[in-house]
Parts: structure tokens; C-alpha cells; sequence
């Protein structure tokens, strides 16, 4: 510095110098005056380019920088920062740096140089190669503080001078403590939100359950991966409209309904409501699928805002099952036609159709036929009840042949079928060639397919519409009857007229008949065991009515006792069982037997008496029985019935402490919700469950769904028709309590009965 101050002085004076000269020469030798000035200003250029390289010179060599003022400025700065020259030789750090690395103020600057030492030590990058990256780029540290904190500091470096030994640099550092802090608690929560999103995930797929979710505000749904890929979208957001294509034409009322009530919902409403459910088939995968949306209308989201949303469940399995409950409501299991239940259903449209056309000048008229196979009954005791139901099945698909073009047929009770024919005026006024035909048809298939055995069967029939009749129901009843006095009079063919109806409801006469079969014993009780499922033994019985003929032939209650009811005989039937039934219980009990209970089949027409319970409370004291020992079986028919006088009566009999079992369940009118309304202390499974419970898995899940629910309601269950051990097995694993049928014996005379007993005691 000092020999570039020196320069300048010796040029000034080379300056004075050459000044002076060429005065002088001007002066004294004016002809070389124009040499001297060039001189001159030869000179004075030399001069003025050596004043410039050396001012240059001097500058670069001591910068403006005033270090001290530097130094100041930079102790005001309250955040971390430093002036360093990358050898170190200099060296100075604020407070704010000093507290960052732990220097105190009372040690020397040495102590200050080491320390800041440290710090590049730290960063693992000497103080040269510091000095070049930070003054390129912000270099983020992170520094564990005196106190042990972790803190991050983001520096920003400029050179303030640099020369061919060192640079000084000027560092400051902005702390991103918290910054980095946040980052980590997002990544971890990221991370976190992302296993228990794969575990989520993952559950839907396994579980197939997809999301929709809705803000009111919006028109679109949120649809959840799993959502997406039963719906084949590959967006997940979809408007209400789009959605609403998806939906079978047939459900898109309900939909539409939906949307309704979801758009007047009120935003202020923040009570959990029930979930709903909205039952839809929706277009996936090339076909439509049931689905169930379970929605709740004012869930939150996390700014407080009303969503709707819910879960889409693949209901096909359910429906299928609900299918098939139906089926069974209006099919008949054994031929797969209408039932009874179905039949007058169709039968009382049809009648009604029947008479508007009437009305109109038209004719429909139609034939109700009812057909029975002649001596079914002893067929199926003596060939057993699977060729019985295939010669069932046989009769039902040579029917058939008779309708496939107009009219219907349907299986009412055992062997009964019914037959619905247009009658066209051409007709010779009754349906004979039809029954004949049927007849032939009968016979062949005897031949071929059942060798040995002579089929054939008889026919009553009844017009619709008729004067006779009010509705489709008393059409049928005709039939019924013309059957009934048909078989009477040995005749296979019988149309019904008004006279018929009044000579054999003659009710003398009918009374006669029945006291008379009481009297000669015609009419006896047989005695079915019911047993645990667990020990197999009796725990009760089932008194089962029996008709035997002079000859010995047994008539069927499936035969009788229908008639009876229609002939108004049923209540002096039931009086005779419930009396013998009685005194039967009570007896067994008087020989020290073990005490079961007695069930006795009750018709809705017993049922429905007013006295009925001091009927029976006057059995019981007769024989000194105790109520807990009887039990009525009573039929879904009773769903036909007034609800309200059906508890009230069901209330009263239970108060005496008598049971009630809900008998032939599955195969009627009932379903569980209403039989939850009733008091009932049984529930009997029908045995057209139990004959397909090995193979059919819908069937088995119906009757472990029925056990379930019964258990629910405090009720037992017994399964009736049981006749092979594996059938057992399913039902005690299910949990059912009791088991009647072949497999622990056939309806028996009390005779056999009692040494069943005495064995079992
Ligand atoms: P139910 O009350 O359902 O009686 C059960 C029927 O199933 C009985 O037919 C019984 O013999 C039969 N059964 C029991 N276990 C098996 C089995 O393992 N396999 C097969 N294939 N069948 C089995 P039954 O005695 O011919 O009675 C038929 C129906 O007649 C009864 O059905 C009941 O509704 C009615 N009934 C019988 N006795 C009376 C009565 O005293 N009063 C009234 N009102 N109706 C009665
Ligand atoms: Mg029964
Ligand atoms: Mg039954």
C-alpha cells in the first residue's frame, strides 16, 4: 500500500518536472518549442495511464469496506450472522451467532475463531470450500444448540472482497427451526395417514364396500377407490347426474326421491341422524348389481360444512335370499308352481277382470278346476314320500300343458292342485274333455315312469264368474266341494250347482256323521315324539288327528280337515282332540312317565272362538293337567287374521301358561317382523326346509337366520320333518333346541307311544 502511495508522489513530480522543462525551452529556443510540446504531451499521457493503474491498483488493494463499521452493523443484527475471511484470519460473529454456538461473552476472540471453526467442522466442509458453496447457494444447517435443541439455520453468504489469498465473506443465518419442524410433523402424519389410508384401502377391497360422499352444496359425489372400480370410472368425482345413469331404469324413482330430501336438508342440523338406505341396482362391470347405499344425511366435514355420504354394499346375496323367500312365499317347493297363496291372488284378479268384461257386454268366462289324486295318500305311506313328490312334480308338468297359453295352475294342499281355464262359448258346458285328457296323461305316465302303480284322479269344478259367487274365494270353495261329494258318490267328475252346496252342508246330518265317527272310534289321535336335540330324548309329542274307515283304510287330515273347516265340523274335531289329547298327558303322567308336553294343532277357526280359553282351562281341571303341558300349534293362516284380536287372544292364553308354537313356519303368509309381534314360545321350521338343508346353501342360511332370530325373541325352535341323521347334525350346529320326525319315529297309536315312553324313562 505504501510503495503505490510513493508512485504517485514520484509522478507528480515527474510531472512538475516536464512542466518546467518545456517553459523553459518555449521560452529561451523558440524553434524547437513545437518538439518540446509534443514532448509534453507524450508525457502527460504516460503520466495520466500510470495515475490510473495505480489508483486501480491501490483500490483493489484496500477496499472502501470499512471492516469496523461492518463489524457494528452487523453486532445490530438480532439474527445469527458472521464477517469471515475463508483462511480464518478474520473473524467476527454477533451475539445472536455467539448464543447460537454457545460463546460466552467473557472469552478472548481466540476462543471466538476456534468456535466458529467448530461450526465449519460441523457443516464437515473446510471454511475454503464453505466460503465458495455458501456464497453460491443458501446452505441450510442444522445445528444441535448448547441447550441440546436441534436447531436449523438457513445461510445466506456475499463476498465482500475477495483477493488471490483469501475472501472475506459476510454470512447471515435465518433460523427455519420451526419450518423444519413442521415438515417432519407433515411428512410423519403424511406417513401415518398413509399406512392407516393402505390399511382403509385395503379393507375396502377386501370387504368390496365403496364411498360416496357428498357436500349439500355441490351436485357431485366423492367416490372411493373401491367405488370407482365397481362403477369403471377412473375419476374420483362424479356429479349426481352421471350417477344417476349408473342406476336401473326402475330404481331411479327412489333416487330421484333421494335427491330431494337431500337438497332440503337444513345446514344447521349437527344431530347424527340413523343411517338410511337407498336399495339400487347399479351398472357394473356389464350388468346391473344390487347395491345398498347406507348413508347418513349430516355428517361434518372437518371445516364443519354437511356432507351426506355413506357406504355402497353389494347386496346381490341378500336379494337373492329375499328372492328366494319369496319364492317360496308364492311357489310351491315340491312342483315349483303357484301355491295357494299365489293362487288367490291371480284367481281374485282374474275374477275381477272377468267381471268388468261382463259389464262391458264381454265374456270372459273362465273354469275353476280343482284335481286330487285318487288315493295319493296311501301311494306316498307305501312308496315313501320321494316318489310321491315326483309323481307330484309328473302331474304338475302334465297341468302345465293345459296353460301355456292362457289361465294357471297351481298346487293348493298335499295332492290338490288347481286348474284355471278360459271356458269359451263353444264349450259343451263343462270341462270333461280337459279332465279326461288329463286322465289318459296320468295313466301313461303310470306306465312309464311309475310301474305298477294305477295313477289317476278326480276333478270338481266351479264357473267364474256365477250368480253363486261374490268373489274367487267362494268359486273355489264350490269346486271344493263338487270334488268332496264327487269322491262321495264315486265319481270322478263333478261341477258344482247351489242345490249341491245346501244338501251337504246340512248341518244335522254332517254332525251326525262326524259324533258318529267319534263315537265308533273312526277318529283317533296318533302321537309323533318331538326330542332335545342334545339328549334325543322325548321331551313331547304332537297329536296327529287320524280318519280310519270300517275297511281300514286311513283318510289324511290333509283331506278332511279342510273340509271340516269349510263344513263348520272343525270345532267338534278339535274338542275331541283337545279332550283325548288331555287325558292322554295326564294319564302317561299319572303312571310316573316322564312329563312331556302335548301339542295339539288348533285351526284359526278354534283359534278365533271367544271361550276358547275356558275350552280348554275346562280340559285341563278335567283331567288335572297342568297348562305348561299343553301347547296349541297354530298356523301362519292367523297372519289373515285381525292382528290386534289375534295378541290379545295369544296374550290371554299365555297368561294361563299355556304354549304356542308357530307352526309349518316358512311356507305362508308370515314373515319374522310379524311374527315379533306375537307372544309365541315356538317356532316350527317346515320341513320343505329341512329335506333341502344338506345341499342348499340358501336354504341353510334361511333356517340358521331363523334360529337366530327366534333365539333373539326368546323363542325355541324345533324342525319338523327330520329323517336322516346329517340333517340333525346342521340343525343341532345351528342351535336349534328340538327335532321332530321319521328319524325318531312316524306319527304312532298311544299304545306305541307309552312303550316309547316307559323306554325313555
Ligand atoms: P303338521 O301339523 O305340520 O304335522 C306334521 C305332518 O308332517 C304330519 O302329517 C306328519 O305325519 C308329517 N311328518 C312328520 N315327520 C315327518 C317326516 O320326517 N317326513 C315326512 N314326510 N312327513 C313327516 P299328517 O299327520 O298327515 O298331518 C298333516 C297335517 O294335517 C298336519 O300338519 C296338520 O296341519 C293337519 N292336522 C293333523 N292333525 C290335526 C288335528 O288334530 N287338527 C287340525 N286342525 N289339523 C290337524
Ligand atoms: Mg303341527
Ligand atoms: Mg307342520
Amino acid at each position: 500500500m505504501k510503495n503505490s502511495k510513493n508512485l504517485i508522489l514520484w509522478l507528480e513530480l515527474l510531472f512538475a518536472v516536464l512542466s518546467f522543462w518545456v517553459l523553459q525551452n518555449v521560452s529561451l529556443y523558440p524553434e524547437h518549442a513545437m518538439t518540446a510540446l509534443r514532448i509534453y504531451i507524450l508525457g502527460m499521457i504516460v503520466l495520466t495511464v500510470s495515475l490510473v493503474v495505480s489508483v486501480r491498483y491501490y483500490q483493489s488493494q484496500h477496499s472502501t469496506i470499512d471492516v469496523d463499521k461492518l463489524c457494528e452493523m452487523v453486532q445490530r443484527i438480532d439474527v445469527p450472522a458472521f464477517i469471515w475471511s475463508d483462511d480464518l484470519s478474520v473473524m467476527f460473529a454477533n451475539s445472536a451467532m455467539d448464543e447460537l454456538l454457545g460463546i460466552t461473552g467473557e472469552e478472548p476472540d481466540q476462543d471466538n475463531a476456534v468456535l466458529l471453526s467448530g461450526f465449519f467442522h460441523s457443516i464437515s466442509v473446510s471454511p475454503k470450500e464453505a466460503g465458495e458453496t455458501m456464497s453460491r447457494q443458501t446452505l441450510r444447517t442444522g445445528l444441535l444448540a448448547p441447550d441440546g435443541r436441534k436447531r436449523h439455520i438457513a445461510w445466506t453468504t456475499s463476498t465482500l472482497k475477495k483477493n488471490n489469498t483469501a475472501s472475506l465473506l459476510f454470512s447471515i443465518g435465518f433460523e427455519t427451526t420451526e419450518l423444519e419442524n413442521a415438515k417432519m410433523e407433515l411428512t410423519k402424519y403424511a406417513q401415518e395417514l398413509l399406512t392407516s389410508q393402505t390399511r382403509y384401502d385395503l379393507s375396502m377391497k377386501l370387504s368390496g364396500v365403496g364411498f360416496l360422499l357428498a357436500e349439500t352444496v355441490r351436485e357431485e359425489y366423492y367416490v372411493s377407490e373401491e367405488a370407482m372400480k365397481f362403477l369403471g370410472i377412473s375419476q374420483n368425482c362424479m356429479t349426481f347426474q352421471e350417477f344417476r345413469k349408473k342406476i336401473h331404469q326402475d330404481d331411479r324413482i327412489k333416487f330421484d326421491d333421494y335427491l330431494v330430501k337431500i337438497r332440503s336438508l337444513p345446514d344447521t342440523d349437527t344431530r347424527i341422524s340413523r343411517p338410511k338406505n337407498l336399495e339400487i341396482r347399479l351398472w357394473t362391470k356389464g350388468q346391473y348389481v344390487w347395491y345398498a347405499y347406507q348413508y347418513h344425511e349430516n355428517l361434518r366435514n372437518k371445516d364443519g360444512k354437511p356432507i351426506i355420504g355413506g357406504a355402497l354394499i353389494d347386496i346381490t346375496n341378500e336379494k337373492r335370499k329375499d328372492a328366494r323367500i319369496k319364492n317360496l312365499a308364492f311357489n310351491d317347493e315340491v312342483t315349483g308352481i303357484f301355491n295357494r297363496n299365489k293362487l288367490m291372488h291371480e284367481g281374485a284378479k282374474l275374477y275381477k277382470m272377468a267381471v268388468e268384461a261382463e259389464t262391458q257386454g264381454y265374456h270372459y268366462r273362465y273354469w275353476v278346476i280343482v284335481l286330487d289324486i285318487d288315493r295319493f295318500h296311501i301311494i306316498n305311506d307305501s312308496c315313501g314320500y320321494e316318489k310321491g313328490d315326483k309323481i307330484l312334480k309328473a302331474f304338475a308338468h302334465i297341468l302345465c300343458e293345459y296353460t301355456a297359453n292362457s289361465g294357471l295352475v297351481a298346487r293348493i294342499s298335499a295332492d290338490n292342485f288347481v286348474l284355471i281355464l278360459q271356458r269359451y262359448d263353444d264349450d259343451d258346458g263343462e270341462p270333461a274333455g280337459t279332465i279326461e285328457q288329463i286322465r289318459k296323461s296320468l295313466a301313461e305316465l303310470a306306465k312309464e315312469d311309475f310301474a305298477g302303480l294305477s295313477l289317476s284322479c278326480s276333478a270338481g269344478f266351479a264357473s267364474m264368474p256365477t250368480p253363486d259367487s261374490n268373489d274367487f274365494k267362494e268359486v273355489l270353495e264350490h269346486a271344493e266341494f263338487a270334488l268332496a261329494v264327487g269322491k262321495g258318490e264315486l265319481s270322478y267328475l263333478m261341477g258344482y250347482d247351489a242345490k249341491m252346496h245346501q244338501e251337504i252342508l246340512y248341518q244335522g246330518e254332517m254332525e251326525k256323521s262326524l259324533s258318529e265317527a267319534i263315537e265308533n272310534h273312526y277318529l283317533q289321535l296318533y302321537y309323533q315324539p318331538k326330542v332335545d336335540i342334545h339328549t334325543e330324548k322325548i321331551i313331547g309329542a304332537e297329536a296327529l288327528i287320524r280318519w280310519i274307515q270300517p275297511d281300514g283304510t286311513m283318510i289324511s287330515p290333509n283331506v278332511f280337515i279342510p273340509i271340516a273347516e269349510k263344513a263348520g265340523m272343525i270345532s267338534a274335531i278339535s274338542h275331541f282332540v283337545l279332550c283325548e289329547a288331555c287325558e292322554q298327558t295326564a294319564k302317561w303322567q299319572k303312571m310316573g312317565l316322564s312329563r312331556i308336553v302335548m301339542s295339539i294343532n288348533f285351526a284359526s277357526g278354534d283359534f278365533y272362538q271367544a271361550n276358547v280359553c275356558e275350552v280348554i282351562r275346562n280340559q285341563l281341571d278335567k283331567f288335572g293337567l297342568e297348562s305348561k303341558y299343553l301347547e296349541l300349534e297354530l298356523t301362519e293362516r292367523l297372519a289373515l287374521g285381525d292382528i290386534n284380536y289375534t295378541v290379545q287372544q295369544m296374550n290371554a292364553l299365555r297368561e294361563m301358561g299355556i304354549l304356542l308354537a308357530m307352526d309349518d313356519f316358512g311356507t305362508g303368509y308370515s314373515s319374522l317382523s310379524y311374527i315379533q309381534l306375537l307372544p309365541l314360545t315356538l317356532l316350527k321350521l317346515d320341513r320343505s326346509f329341512i329335506i333341502e338343508i344338506e345341499t342348499d346353501k340358501v336354504a341353510q342360511e334361511i333356517v340358521s337366520a331363523v334360529i337366530k332370530i327366534a333365539k333373539s325373541m326368546e323363542m325355541e325352535t324345533i324342525a319338523e320333518g327330520v329323517e336322516y341323521q346329517p340333517q340333525a347334525e346342521i340343525l343341532k350346529k345351528m342351535g336349534c333346541d328340538y327335532i321332530q320326525g321319521y328319524l325318531y319315529g312316524k306319527p304312532m297309536p298311544p299304545e306305541e307311544f307309552q312303550k316309547r315312553l316307559e323306554a325313555d324313562t
